[in-house]
């Protein structure tokens, strides 16, 4: 089976912009691009899981959000770089889209696309990374029997504040996706 590693959008790939409704608002850190080239040269299948209430709290369509991830996906391809699956959930359980409001099972620390991801791509997620720059993050790989890692980018800073040592483990608090990533490979010999 192929390694998977499990990986948030804003604020861990691209900057943390509140909330992100246009193509112009997308900006890759700079360590985005030689971390994604790292985990796939270590073989990685990458997977980017993203919770976008925006849609729900009709900040934008869900058009306007595939738009803004195909986006992320070509400035990617254009590295050279090939995400397996980008994955979100629209919904949040206080929508004013009502289409939109539900407890779904795939918002973030839920394991919807996590789950998704292992039957679409017959990889297996216990064990596996998850970096993010929320505690959100952190608590999904729990769910998910995997390695949470905390960035400092994006809510990162804000977020370690909140961190409860009683139910937040991560593996690893990173200063960027670069430096997680060096972290990983480091830890893999
Ligand atoms: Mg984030
Ligand atoms: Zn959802």
């Amino acid at each position: 089976m192929d390694k998977v590693i499990f990986l948030d959008r804003d604020g861990t790939i691209n900057r943390e912009d509140g909330y992100i409704t246009r193509v112009d608002q997308l900006h890759l850190y700079e360590g985005t691009v030689p971390a994604l080239k790292m985990l796939k040269s270590m073989g990685y299948r990458i997977v980017i899981v993203s919770n976008q209430a925006g849609v729900a709290k009709a900040l934008l369509t869900e058009q306007a959000l595939q738009e803004i991830n195909s986006a992320l996906l070509s400035l990617l391809k254009a590295e050279g770089i090939l995400v397996d699956r980008l994955y979100y959930c629209p919904h949040h359980p206080d929508a004013i889209v009502p289409e939109y409001k539900k407890a779904c099972e795939c918002r973030k620390p839920k394991t919807g696309m996590i789950v998704r991801a292992e039957q679409e791509l017959h990889v297996m997620a216990r064990g596996a990374y998850m970096i993010g720059d929320k505690l959100t993050d952190i608590e999904l790989a729990e769910n998910f029997g995997g390695r949470g890692i905390l960035l400092l980018t994006g809510y990162g800073k804000q977020e370690l504040k909140k961190l409860d040592p009683n139910k937040h483990h991560p593996a690893y608090i990173g200063k960027d996706i670069l430096d997680a990533v060096e972290w990983i490979k480091k830890s893999n010999i």
